[in-house]
């Protein structure tokens, strides 16, 4: 039989030791103790450093401010980088050292900025009260929860006309409809353009309504205010920059949508688009974003709600047409959606769905509506 200790090397480690073994194993665990010790020393060094640097930093952007220079000097920068590289002994190669300060670099930067100035106008931490937006005495953002209705795309006067009618009769007043219709295939219907708003403006005339309509290009802005109450921002124009800044330039309320893909920072950051350029009416709208999952048109992100309610001092509105695609979820996901804060909801009210030129599967008929609408009524959700 061979010894235990070649068949089992390991099991050394159960042998009694020697003390010249125990002598040396305590010698090391000193020098690890010792090193560790230098080591926090560094740390703490560095850590002074870090913060010494940035207190430089801001009195460098105290007297850049003062003389109206900009705050990031690539010139300036690059030259601290080849200094670095210059002086570099190792053991750490020149590109990690490099990377690592840069990181020192742009955080000592952000220093520069007062909070004040990163705070976006649409946050809460600019504005920690909420917006209320007044869409013709109908406030939206005061805690009351509003329906927003209409066919998907004005068809005809007589269509807009009987919609109307019946959100009248259930006491609704803010009528959406499309005259501009971002369509996917430029073969499908367009929209009636500004027929359609003129459409919309004498229904809403005869009806006493507000009108809610989109607009995609910067150019129909004015000519689109003479018609409309509310200037609908689409999914697909989220991020039309020069569209955000022409609406922010108006004093109409705007509605923006959710981009198909958009992370609710790329949301956001639209909206600050048009309160930068003056305009603070804005409503935000979740209309579903693009995800792996088919059984819906769009998934709902019921979620962002809360979170944009957090976040931003902005109404947060729920458009149950576009985020689910589907007539059956139009009224569980209106629930959800008031249930978890939304200022308002949106659905699309079809007098004769089958034959509508757009969004036909999703749109409520007439009865549907009154059903939909009576149903948030009897769960308590709905209470105008
Ligand atoms: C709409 O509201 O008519 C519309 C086209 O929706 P979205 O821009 O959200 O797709
Ligand atoms: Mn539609």
């Amino acid at each position: 039989r061979p010894p235990r200790s070649t068949l089992f090397p390991y099991t050394t480690l159960f042998r009694s030791e020697s003390l010249k073994e125990r002598e040396g194993v305590e010698a090391m665990s000193d020098q690890l103790e010792a090193l560790r010790a230098q080591l926090d020393d560094v740390n703490l060094k560095l850590l002074e450093l870090i913060n010494e640097r940035g207190k430089i930093v801001q009195k460098i952007g105290e007297v850049k401010s003062k003389s109206g220079q900009k705050r990031f000097d690539p010139v300036r920068e690059r030259k601290m980088l080849d200094i670095i590289a210059e002086h570099n002994k190792g053991p750490f190669d020149t590109d990690t050292l490099q990377h690592l300060f840069k990181q020192i670099f742009q955080l000592s930067l952000g220093l520069q900025e007062d909070d004040n100035r990163k705070a976006l106008l649409v946050s809460r931490k600019k504005k920690p009260e909420d917006t209320i937006v007044d869409l013709k005495g109908i406030k939206i953002g005061n805690g009351e929860q509003h329906l927003i209705t209409g066919p998907c795309s004005v068809e005809s006067y007589e269509q807009v006309r009987e919609v109307a009618e019946a959100m009248k009769a259930q006491g609704l007043k803010l009528l959406r409809g499309g005259a501009f219709k971002p369509r996917t295939s430029p073969y499908d219907f367009q929209g009636l353009g500004k027929e359609g708003l003129e459409i919309l403006k004498r229904v809403a005339e005869e009806l006493d309504m507000v009108v809610i309509s989109e607009v995609m290009n910067p150019n129909d802005v004015e000519m689109a205010c003479e018609y409309i109450d509310v200037i609908q921002i689409g999914a697909r124009n989220m991020q039309n920059f020069d569209l955000l800044k022409e609406v922010g330039g108006t004093d109409k309320p705007v509605l923006l949508k959710r981009g198909l893909s958009a992370t609710i920072d790329e949301f956001v950051k639209a909206a600050e688009y048009i309160l930068a350029k003056g305009n603070g009416n804005v409503m935000l709208c979740e209309r579903g974003i693009r995800t792996y999952e088919r059984a819906t048109r769009n998934t709902l992100d019921i979620s962002a709600v809360p979170i944009l309610k957090q976040e931003t001092h902005l109404p947060v509105l729920v458009d149950v047409t576009h985020s689910t695609g589907r007539r059956d979820l139009l009224l569980p996901t209106a629930k959800a959606a008031f249930a978890i804060g939304a200022d308002a909801i949106m659905a699309e009210v079809h007098p004769d769905p089958a034959v509508a030129l757009s969004d036909s599967a999703q749109q409520m008929d007439i009865s549907q509506f009154n059903d939909f609408v009576q149903s948030l009524r009897d769960a308590g959700l709905y209470k105008l």
